[in-house]
Order: C-alpha cells, then structure tokens, then sequence
C-alpha cells in the first residue's frame, strides 16, 4: 500500500448511497456524504469536507449514478489530489451467500454472483451493483472491491446455520441462517482482541452491534460460529421497527384467521414491531429513554423486553463458546446508552457480570474502553468503523504496480 493511498467506500442502498473517502491506515475520512431519495422527487446530497457542511439537491429521480457524478465534479474535481490518490473502490454488499466468505477484486463473474444472490437481499444487491457500475464509468483505472455483510459469518458450522426444516429447503433454494453486520463484528473483535493483547485467531467474543437493526455474533478464534440473524435480518433481537424472533405459528395465525397479506404480515414485523410497535411511540432508542424516565408505560416495557432478550442471546452464546474473552457493545445504542448496557449487565449476574457505573456513563460518544469491575468479564464499548475495514480490505486487494507502472489483474 503507498503511504497516500485512499479508497473510496460506498454503501448503496435502494434509494441512498453514503460514500467516503478514507485512509485504509488512519481510517480517518477525508469526505463523507450521503444521496437521501434517490429515485424520488426530492433526491438530494450531504457531504462533509473540513469540517464544513455542504447540501445540493440532484434532480428529480437522479439515482446512484448522479451521485457519484455530483462526487466526480463537486468533490474530486475541486481538489485532484483528493482523486491522485484514489488506488481502489469499496463497495459494501449485503448479501454474498455460500459463494464468499471474504471481499475479493470485483470481475464480471463477481457481478454475476452478486446478482444471483439478490433473490436473498432483493433491495440491496441490485443497488450495489448499480453503484458498481456508476463507479466503473466514473473510475475506469480504478480497481473495485466487494465487501459482504455476510461473509464473516460463513465460519458458522453447519448445525448453527441449518433451520430445523426438511433439508431440501437448503439443498435445492438455499435457505438457511446467513448473518449480517459481519464487517461491524469483524471489526470490534479484532479491535477487543488489539485491546486485551490478544491473537485475533485466539479470541473468543460475544460481539451486540445494536442499531436500527441488531445482530449479535459468537466469535470463537476470531471466527464467527453462531449470530442472531437469519436468513433475513429479520430474526434474532428486538429491533428498531422489527419484531426479531417471533413464533412462526403467528404468520398463519395473521394470515387466516386475521386476514392478513404476505405484504402485510411484512411490514408488520419489518417496519411496525420492535421497539415502535411495542412503545407505540418511536423506534428511537434516545426518545424512548426520554419517556420511560417520565413514566411512558410503552417505552419502559420497550426498553425492557429489548434488554431481556438480548441478555437471553448473550447467555446462550456461552455454549458456543465456554471461554468469552469480552463481551462488546457498539452500534448506536451499544456505544451511547449507559442505561441499556446497565439493564442488559443486570440480568447477567448469574455469569458474574458486574458493571462499573462510572465507567460505564463516560463510555458514549465515540469513547472506547472498558465497561467492567476488576471481579467481572470484560465487557467493552467499542464504536464500529465499516468503512475502515472496507477501505483495509479493498487497499489490501489492489493489484502490484509492476516497474512499467502498469497493475496486474489477480482474476
Ligand atoms: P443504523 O442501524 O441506522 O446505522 P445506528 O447505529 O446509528 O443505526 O443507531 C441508531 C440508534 O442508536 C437509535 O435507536 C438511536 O436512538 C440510538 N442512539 C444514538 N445515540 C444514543 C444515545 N446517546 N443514547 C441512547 N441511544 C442512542
């Protein structure tokens, strides 16, 4: 890696793609941004440079590829040598299957993957693509990576990810446990493993990312062997707006007996459970925190059942792993609420948990550190970087520059 080298990270969703421009060694951003309606009548741009705030409206339906041209001639062009030292492209990509279990150089028979596992991530794979290609003609010299959600988790062994269903489910259509957030999990436990002086292929972590969506992972060596997500993010902890885990005797029960649609039973459990469907007041951790402390009985039974059930997950990732080594927090609500930490360390006594208080209100805002008494387990707070550990893999992906100054393909 040249010692100016950057990379430029983007994360395309159906209808935003947030981009960065980061130094794979700092993980420092030089610019970050993001494209909000995209495809809509009110697509837009943020971006930040030096401290200072920028916004500009696309025109209407402008989709990925404006972006990254606004990115080209707003950005880039102001400053070359923002792009002189652009070696590679990130992509961050939902859904990789069975078929990577590490981020690998972008080619056509990588695209045509990615596409074939869009039946699994059917909004996010064909948005990174179109940021692939926008990016392509945007950048042809430039080499492209794809970072998967998923691949962490292809260490899980076979009877985590097989569902209890007749096998030829998964043999003939793939459906199984998969995981997501694999690059937030991969990157605290390497980080918990920097911090406790450990060999990240030694240390065994229990890693919650707890944001609008959660997961929770099972790292045994460095390795994951068990996480909370499933085929779909859908399963495991309770959510912003999702239900996670729920008795699957509840789909035919909306379905016949309350009449319920496919779509309807969708948005139920994607976008109207968790934590706004049980507070009847909002998905937002920080709100629902302001209520409970004012008697809001919706928010304190929210906040309640979110830390029970992540405690019940915490405890049963002993069996995977029977040494922890750490438990970490991160995520928006891992990194910042002291209150959530504190109900879910609560209902951990039984495995010797004991939280410092102090410890534990100074670790928010970007603070990293431990959470913990001198007689408990470690437990850390430790803010996530998904877009270092995509500029890391892709920098570390870039083809040699040979003497002629030409690089070399490694398809
Ligand atoms: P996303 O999954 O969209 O990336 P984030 O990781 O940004 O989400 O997490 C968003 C959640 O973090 C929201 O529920 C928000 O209320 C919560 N959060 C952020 N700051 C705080 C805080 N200081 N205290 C409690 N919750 C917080």
């Amino acid at each position: 890696m040249q010692n100016s080298s950057h990379v430029l990270v983007l994360n395309c969703g159906s209808s935003s793609l947030k981009f960065a421009i980061v130094d794979p060694r700092s993980g420092r951003a030089l610019v970050s941004g993001i494209g909000e309606a995209l495809g809509q009548a009110d697509s837009r741009v943020k971006w930040k440079r030096n401290g200072e705030s920028i916004a500009k409206n696309l025109p209407a339906q402008a989709k990925h590829g404006a972006v990254i041209q606004l990115l080209v001639d707003e950005i880039i062009a102001r400053e070359p040598s923002l792009k002189s030292h652009l070696v590679a492209i990130g992509h961050r990509v939902v859904h990789g299957g069975e078929k990577f279990s590490h981020s690998v150089l972008i080619n056509q028979a990588v695209t045509d993957a990615i596409r074939e596992c869009s039946a699994l991530a059917p909004l996010h794979n064909p948005a990174a693509l179109a940021g692939v290609e926008a990016a392509g003609s945007a950048f042809p010299e430039l080499p492209q990576v794809a970072v998967f959600d998923t691949a962490f988790h292809q260490s899980m062994p076979r009877h985590a990810y097989i569902y209890a269903l007749p096998y030829s489910l998964y043999r003939d259509h793939g459906i199984r446990r998969y995981g997501m957030h694999g690059t937030s999990h991969r990157y605290v436990a390497a980080r918990a493993a920097e911090l406790l002086n450990l060999a990240f292929n030694e240390v065994n972590i229990i890693s919650a990312h707890l944001g609008n969506g959660a997961s929770i992972t099972a790292i045994r060596n460095g390795k994951s062997v068990d996480t909370s997500m499933g085929l779909t993010p859908l399963e495991g902890l309770v959510m912003g707006t999702r239900s996670g885990d729920v008795d699957p005797g509840l789909l035919m029960h909306l379905g016949c007996r309350l009449d319920y649609s496919v779509k309807q039973i969708n948005d139920l459990l994607n976008k109207e459970s968790g934590l706004l469907g049980i507070s009847e007041l909002s998905n937002d951790c920080r709100e629902l925190e302001q209520a409970a402390a004012h008697g809001h009985s919706g928010a304190v039974l929210a906040l309640e059942i979110f830390c029970y059930r992540l405690a019940k997950y915490i405890a049963a990732y002993y069996v995977p792993l029977t040494d922890v080594d750490a438990l970490v927090f991160t995520g928006g609500i891992g990194e910042n609420s002291s209150l959530i930490r504190e109900k879910v360390l609560a209902h951990l006594q039984c495995l010797g948990y004991h939280l410092d208080p102090e410890k534990n209100l100074l670790a928010r805002f970007g603070e990293e550190g431990g959470i913990h008494r001198d007689n408990s387990p470690a437990v850390l707070v430790i803010p996530t970087n998904e877009e270092w550990v995509i500029a890391r893999d892709a920098a570390a992906l870039v083809p040699p520059e040979q003497p002629n100054g030409d690089s070399v393909s490694r398809e």
